[in-house]
């Protein structure tokens, strides 16, 4: 099966508003083997979005819109659809009953113009939405199959998810499916990564494809098999002989992120752990508390300037170098955890950038120091690096005790 997904809204075309249903469509459609060669984003205009629905039906048998289905004016999917198809539109029993309901049970009068969610192109199979006003809808004319989706994400997600794949799993018998699984590294870069499993990167099925992203490197591994099961079982084997090269640098899969890596060492290992952020301005905190063990073995962090530091932890430093290195002892003694991090540069000043940052980890008697040069990054780039490249030290660090 041949798909090509519409989505409309003249908000996608300005870029006041991300294309958050796109990603999930698309990883959806893959799972289910069904090909995918074309996305458009057409405006809220009657005559364009007309033009895509039929450009759409002469190279695919899958044409799946997203959006402009609420009650308003440019909401034009169900007319744009019943134009370009020829099937004139009229009032949906079931249609109506859904969009009448979500304000019924909300205890509201509904608008009048609402009833235009109820309009369908006639013999549509209606799509409910349990939660809220635009049902969906599918129809097939000349085999294609047309299905329209309301854009609000939630919906969108409940609508595809629940009642649009089902359709789609039932019409392909499900011949084929594309599962992927990603394998997260850090501490190594892409071209490094390329030379060690160059051989592997070459395999058609699955396929093994690296992309960079911060200081990480995602291994998308992909297998094309006829059942789930098999294809989980082809992306483990490949999974398998990644590791035995790279397993150093692999710190987790999938949604895992690295600061819920790094949390589940430091739980695992049962150390504790304060911060002294000059640079990152509390961005380091930020991510290592994004784990839910973190209570455990996070004590607190100080973001200040320098004089401040010096005052609240009884130290005189000098430089950045020595600033993150006394840091890291002093915040690591008064808060008594196994391991002291202190974040400092951009001219030893709570205001980023400056272009040089230190990175001090007090772990017992012992401190790991590393400065790096990050030109011509933002305040907050330079705030994300900082504290990135900190996990990765950190994670690192963790995984040989
Ligand atoms: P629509 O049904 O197109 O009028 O969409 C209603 C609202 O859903 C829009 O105003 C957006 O806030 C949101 N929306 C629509 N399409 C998308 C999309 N592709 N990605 C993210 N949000 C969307
Ligand atoms: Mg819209």
């Amino acid at each position: 099966m041949k798909a090509e997904i519409i989505f409309t809204g003249t908000e996608l075309l300005l870029g006041q508003i991300l294309n958050t249903n796109a990603q999930y469509l698309q990883q959806s459609l893959a799972a289910l083997g069904i090909d995918l060669y074309f996305q458009v984003t057409a405006g809220d205009n009657l005559e364009r979005l007309k033009e895509a629905i039929s450009q759409a039906a002469k190279r695919a048998d899958l044409v799946i819109i997203g959006g402009g289905l609420g009650p308003t004016e440019d909401d034009l999917s169900r007319e744009a659809l019943s134009g370009a198809i020829g099937v004139p539109l009229e009032e949906n029993i079931t249609a109506r009953d859904i969009t009448e309901r979500f304000f019924k049970t909300r205890g509201i009068a509904m608008p009048t113009n609402n009833l235009r969610q109820a309009q369908a192109p006639v013999g549509s199979i209606i799509l409910d939405n349990p939660v809220g006003t635009a049902p969906g809808l599918a129809m097939e004319k000349e085999a294609v199959l047309y299905v329209l989706v309301p854009g609000p994400p939630n919906e969108f997600r409940e609508m595809v998810k629940n009642k649009v794949l089902p359709l789609l799993r039932e019409k392909t018998g499900r011949s084929t499916v594309i599962k992927s699984r990603v394998l997260k590294l850090c501490g190594i870069g892409e071209s490094r990564v390329d030379e060690m499993v160059g051989p592997l990167l070459q395999s058609s099925n699955p396929t093994l494809a690296p992309t960079a992203k911060f200081s990480e490197i995602h291994l998308r591994i992909t297998s094309k098999a006829p059942d789930i099961e098999k294809a989980d079982q082809m992306n483990s084997a490949m999974e398998s002989k990644v590791s035995a090269i790279l397993g150093d640098y692999i710190y987790g899969i999938d949604e895992e992120t690295l600061p819920e890596a790094v949390g589940r060492l430091l739980e695992t290992r049962n150390l504790t752990l304060a911060l002294a952020e000059i640079s990152s301005g509390g961005y380091l905190s930020h991510l290592v508390t994004s784990y839910p063990g973190c209570p455990g073995y996070f004590k607190f962090a100080l973001v200040a300037g320098i004089e401040e530091l010096e005052k609240l932890l009884g130290v005189r430093v000098d430089g950045p170098e020595g600033a993150a290195r006394i840091l890291a002892g002093a915040i690591r003694r008064k808060a008594g955890t196994d391991i002291g991090i202190a974040l400092a540069g951009g001219g030893n000043s709570l205001c980023p950038p400056g272009s040089d940052l230190t990175i001090a980890t007090a772990f017992k008697e012992k401190t790991l120091l590393k400065t790096i040069q990050l030109p011509g990054a933002d305040a907050l780039e330079f705030r994300r690096r900082a504290a990135q490249l900190c996990l990765v030290m950190l994670w690192h660090t963790l995984k040989k005790l």
